[in-house]
């Protein structure tokens, strides 16, 4: 990726999301419990990172993240180079409580990238698993029928059990771009007339989390 574009917050995810896994969950157990699986942890909206020294990390180890506090969703993020990368959500109390300690911060996932606390292909995944858990946490019921949903996938849809609808992230537009050279870029197929009138942007639709710009 341009190095130019891997200096902006959310853009760069290394994951590889394997979907296929997403429902093996003797899988997904033998992954959680690899040496070197790794954890964002959220308490609410605020990210947990952990301090070695001046060193900030924003992956723990998943079987330490019960040690932070009561772990209300674990996510299936994905596989970064074969290391599998989870999501866990604490109790929103918990922030408090843990931003009193040396050897953790607290702190919003905004603040990370604008301040590039942490690595950037590491960046774009905290942006993924804070919209998802978000998704999960107001959508706790059945848009059918009323009924209590729960997660399923590993965090990718909900179920309810009472009328069996699915429920997935919605698709947001969140690619917004500027047409600057309109003859070479999005306005190519337009006419003249209609690339001056009808292009000042180009809006695209996509699924949740970050995206790759080349
Ligand atoms: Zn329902």
């Amino acid at each position: 990726m341009n190095d130019r574009f891997s200096k902006l917050g959310y853009v760069t995810n290394p994951l590889d999301r394997r979907a296929d896994l997403r429902d093996q969950a003797d899988a997904l157990k033998k992954l959680r419990a690899q040496k070197d699986a790794g954890a964002l942890v959220f308490a609410g909206d605020q990210s947990i990172l952990k301090r070695e020294g001046e060193a900030l990390h924003g992956l723990f180890a998943p079987h330490d993240v019960s040690a932070l506090g009561s772990v209300r969703a674990t996510l299936f993020l994905g596989l970064h180079d074969e290391r599998p990368i989870f999501a866990e959500e604490i109790e929103a109390e918990a922030a408090e409580r843990l931003s009193t300690r040396d050897d953790l911060m607290v702190i919003d996932a905004r603040s990370i990238a604008v301040q590039g606390l942490l690595p950037a292909p590491l960046i774009g995944p905290l942006a993924e698993a804070k919209a998802l858990l978000h998704w999960h946490r107001k959508h706790q019921f059945c848009a059918a029928c009323g009924a209590p949903s729960r997660v399923s996938s590993a965090g990718w849809k909900r179920v309810c059990d009472a009328c069996t609808a699915e429920h997935f992230p919605r698709t947001d537009p969140v690619v917004i771009m500027l047409a600057k050279r309109l003859k070479r870029r999005c306005a190519a197929k337009l006419s003249k007339k209609r690339a001056c009138a009808q292009a000042p942007c180009a809006i695209s639709l996509r699924s949740l989390g970050p995206f790759p710009l080349r």
